[in-house]
């Protein structure tokens, strides 16, 4: 009796052991697509296959599978019209666009035949959801093959995807395949397209897409058969030898990606250019001034000038982002006009063309820059929005403060819609899957600024030297993976040895907000006390910058005890003092300095702006000013 409860418990024991390991240890799935497309671009329809190997590398038994169907979101009455037609600040490229489709002018995926092993399979499509029921379950470890039939229409354009974008490029094809839904540590994520972020399987893509020859095309890939195609992709000063017909198959292999998109239309002008050591670049971009749909000719070769400059700032982003944040891994980057904006895809982005220098090379860099943070940090954009756009934000403020000199604070914009939105009550926590914040706007800014300030916000609790270290290794050992915000966090705790998870639950996950303020300074003989307050809920550690009369100046560092470390003096040049520890359930904290106070000029919390204190004006107190108001009274 006594023996089997042992023996019960022991066995409960062990198995408690190993769901425990398993959790903790990381896994992701892996997909190989091959796909073979014939556009009919007069009608912009195409028929497709997909074979597609899934390998289920889970420790558990899936028994359906999901799809996203992207084109049948723009479709009057889907759910990105209902969003987008009841959102109080909807994104003014959408608003009732898609309300108003003609039935040759909406979206969609048409699925033909859906097999599983040879067998065919039940589904059901929902929007853009299709739910595929298995006979077969896949089991840990094992893989399956699913193939497909599909008739698809491309939409008009409207977001991302589509014919005929407003600068008259003619496919923007982006989001345009049954594209599996990724199952990971938190199970699958159907989401439902509402038109924002997204999330995918890492694995191949064998993707032909036959279509009219005169077509020039740019995509996620390498092409397989560049003697056959031309467009400026074969050997320089070699014959293309094409086959005799009126259309092309274009051949893509991409490995190690979790998406694929192409751009095409006859006028586009294709350029190369090199990056040492890195990438080669590809330009596709309209000079004909009437598909460009540009008015004057005079801005029209002012935008072909902006395109011929943009190869040079493009080359010179990329070494920037390879020497601090790690190399890019693929051999190619293509820069396509197309789409709504600018959006981001493995080894691509499509951008629209029609813009001021500094815009057409602000937009490559952000997108250029997502290439690190969304193609190879692969982070579920839909859960952690931040970690892609936030990162991308803060990143590309540094290349182009590269590219265009030294600035005084290039984060400084993200500081201000931060700030802004906090005064006016609408701030959202970071932590809010993407789709559901309850304005655009709030969802900007926490995913963009704040995510941004997060970063740097975190390299002045950390140290800017341990946080460019932990910027590197993370892209070293999240690379070609799905990293959540809490595995970025562990990298900085390893690099910088201190305790950060406060830091994550208050600035992710809450909106609580940072004010410290200086509430009393008094003079006693040849010292000075000054009294710090937490006016607002966050704690911080603090810097402190003391001026005297005479010009010195000396630094003060207040660690928070609860993060147990103190980073290094970011300032050799200034002397400076490392004060005891604030344990933050006190709000307030004072601290000597060893001068009389008529020797004391100002004194400053947080010098450098870094922190993102939403009321700065407690944060400098002038002894002059200061001590005539004591006389006055
Ligand atoms: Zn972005």
């Amino acid at each position: 009796m006594h023996l089997r409860y042992g023996l019960i418990l022991l066995l409960l024991f062990c198995f408690s052991l190993t769901a425990h390991s398993q959790t903790r240890d990381y896994w992701q799935q892996r997909v190989e697509y091959e796909m073979e497309i014939e556009m009919n671009a007069p009608d912009n329809q195409f028929t497709g296959t997909q074979k597609l190997t899934y390998h289920n590398n889970s420790p558990d038994t899936l028994r359906r599978v999901f799809y996203h169907l992207y084109f049948n979101a723009f479709q009057p009455g889907s759910m990105m019209d209902k969003r987008s037609r009841t959102i109080e600040d909807p994104d003014s490229r959408v608003r009732d666009r898609i309300y108003h489709l003609s039935e040759d002018q909406i979206g969609y995926h048409r699925i033909r035949s859906m097999n599983q092993d040879g067998e065919s399979v039940d589904y059901r499509v929902d929007g853009t959801i299709m739910e595929v029921e298995l006979d077969e379950p896949i089991l840990p470890g094992a893989s399956t093959v699913f193939q497909m039939e599909f008739e698809s229409q491309v939409p008009l354009q409207i977001r991302r995807s589509g014919w005929k974008n407003r600068e008259g490029v003619e496919f923007s094809m982006t989001q345009w395949y049954p594209k599996i839904s990724e199952y990971d540590h938190e199970g699958w994520h159907p989401n439902p397209y509402v038109g924002r972020e997204f999330h995918g399987v890492f694995g191949s893509f064998d993707v032909k897409i036959k279509i009219d020859s005169s077509y020039v095309m740019g995509a996620t890939g390498n092409l397989q058969n560049p003697q056959q195609i031309g467009h400026g992709y074969q050997d320089p000063g070699t014959a293309v030898n094409r086959p005799g017909s009126d259309k092309l198959t274009w051949h893509w292999k991409a490995d190690n990606v979790h998406d694929f998109a192409w751009g095409a239309d006859p006028d586009f002008t294709h350029t190369t250019a090199q990056v040492p050591g890195g990438p080669m670049l590809h330009f596709f971009y309209q000079t004909d001034p009437v598909a460009a749909n540009v008015s004057s000719g005079s801005r029209q070769d002012s935008l072909k000038a902006y395109w011929e400059r943009l190869p040079e700032f493009t080359v010179k982003s990329f070494q920037f982002m390879n020497k601090h944040f790690g190399k890019y891994p693929y051999e190619k980057f293509s820069v396509i006009q197309g789409g709504d904006g600018g959006m981001e895809y493995p080894m691509a982005t499509l951008i629209t063309g029609n813009r001021s220098e500094r815009s057409l090379v602000g937009v490559t860099v952000h997108e250029l820059v997502h290439m690190w943070y969304h193609t190879v940090l692969a982070n579920n954009e839909s859960r952690f929005p931040w970690m892609d756009e936030g990162f991308t934000t803060y990143a590309s403020a540094l290349v182009t403060e590269h590219l265009y000199g030294e600035r005084d604070f290039p984060h400084s914009g993200a500081y201000g819609s931060y700030y802004r939105i906090v005064e006016d009550g609408e701030e959202e926590a970071l932590d809010t899957h993407a789709d559901h914040f309850v304005t655009n706007r709030a969802y900007g800014v926490a995913s963009y600024s704040k995510g941004a300030v997060f970063l740097n916000q975190l390299r002045y609790v950390i140290g800017p030297e341990a946080f460019d270290r932990g910027m590197k290794r993370y892209f070293e050992t999240w690379k070609f993976k799905h990293p959540t915000g809490r595995d970025f966090l562990r990298v900085m705790e390893k690099e910088s040895g201190m305790v950060l998870d406060w830091y994550y639950e208050y600035f992710i996950e809450t909106t609580k907000t940072i004010d410290y303020g200086i509430e009393t300074v008094v003079g006693k003989g040849d010292s000075t006390f000054v009294t710090l307050k937490r006016e607002d809920l966050m704690p911080m550690p603090i810097d402190v910058l003391v001026e005297y009369s005479d010009g010195s100046k000396q630094q003060f560092y207040i660690p928070l005890r609860i993060m147990r470390g103190e980073k290094p003096n970011e300032t050799p040049g200034i002397e400076r003092a490392v004060l005891p520890d604030w344990p933050w359930v006190y709000p307030s904290y004072t601290f000597g300095i060893p001068e009389a106070p008529e020797s004391i000029s100002r004194i400053t919390i947080d010098p450098t702006g870094r922190m993102a204190d939403v009321n700065r004006e407690n944060n400098v107190f002038e002894m002059e000013e200061a001590t005539r108001v004591f006389e006055t009274k």
